[in-house]
């Protein structure tokens, strides 16, 4: 396993492995299961994978935010390795914004202005796509693997990547769940133990939605309580918990189709974010991932 951390290494290390397929997961490190999903979909498709490491300054709105976050990049090298990894790429700060950086990428409207748009402001998808483009072009996959856990980042980048005509394709890989259902995130060991067990409530709150929404109710604001219920009993402070198009994210008064449940939640001084898809009942077979 090779590890790159300027551009201009990236490109030499690659040079020779584009005869074949290359595939490309990009994350902020603190390696968990659901990182591990995504390398494995990577090293099943292409020939040579690469896996970017960088906690991106500027999606955080929250400097604390930042500096908190899990940072554990010995054990990611050999969870890498293990998980059969080519290269990875550990940019710094430095090489990813030089002196003078002056782009940014912005994907306007509002499926960057509502959900995480609208909690953590415009400017966390201006990072986002910014960083995912320079990625996606330092490393010119022929695939890239996004996990289904950030569904508003997944239509934000296919809808740059889409605009821009960046040749690549998008991979969405399901959500990793702990055995209790609770996402696999890196945030979660930053939860206590008494939050930990009280984090249950999301799985648990978007599975009583999915199974009033598979008895026949089709009544967002129903659904809604269901899953506010579930979250209320244990002092789940809810963010948003919205019922949207997939496609554009407008928010759905009734689901007469595929839905996606959204949600952003405090547990403590944890903020979580998980998802789900529904089907209406009639509109044919749930297509839709367990969050148990
Ligand atoms: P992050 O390191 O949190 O920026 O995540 C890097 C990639 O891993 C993103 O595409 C995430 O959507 C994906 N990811 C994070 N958690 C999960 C999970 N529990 N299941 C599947 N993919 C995930």
């Amino acid at each position: 396993m090779n590890v790159v951390t300027t551009p201009e290494d990236l490109r030499a290390t690659l040079g020779p492995a584009r005869v074949g397929r290359i595939g490309f997961v990009p994350t902020m490190g603190a390696l968990h299961e659901g990182h591990l999903d995504l390398l494995r979909a990577a090293r099943a498709d292409n020939d040579t994978v690469v896996l970017s490491i960088f906690v991106n300054p500027t999606q955080f709105n929250d400097a604390a935010d930042l500096a908190a976050y899990p940072r554990t990049t010995e054990s990611d090298l050999a969870q890498a390795e293990a998980a059969g990894v080519d290269v990875v790429f550990l940019p710094t700060a430095e090489s990813m914004y030089p002196s003078g950086f002056a782009t940014s990428i912005r994907v306007s409207g509002p499926i960057t202005e509502t959900l995480e748009g609208a909690m953590r402001g415009a400017e966390h998808f201006d990072g986002v796509a910014t960083v995912v483009a320079k990625l996606l072009l330092a490393v010119l996959p022929d695939a890239a693997y996004f996990g289904a856990k950030d569904a508003q980042q997944v239509v934000v980048v296919q809808r740059m990547v889409a605009d821009l005509g960046i040749p690549v394709r998008i991979v969405v890989v399901p959500t990793a769940r702990e055995r209790d259902g609770l996402a696999r995130s890196s945030r979660n060991v930053r939860l206590s133990v008494e939050d930990r067990a009280r984090a249950v409530a999301v799985p648990r709150a978007l599975t009583a939605l999915r199974r009033l929404s598979e008895q026949g109710e089709t009544d967002v604001e129903r659904l809604r309580a269901v899953a506010a219920v579930e979250l209320a009993a244990d002092d789940v402070e809810i963010e948003y918990l919205v019922v949207v198009d997939p496609g554009d994210l407008h928010e759905l008064a009734t689901v007469d189709g595929v839905a996606l449940v959204a949600l952003a939640v405090r547990v403590g001084e944890i903020r979580l974010i998980d998802n789900i898809t529904i089907t209406a009942p009639a509109f044919g077979a749930s297509e839709t991932k367990d969050a148990s």
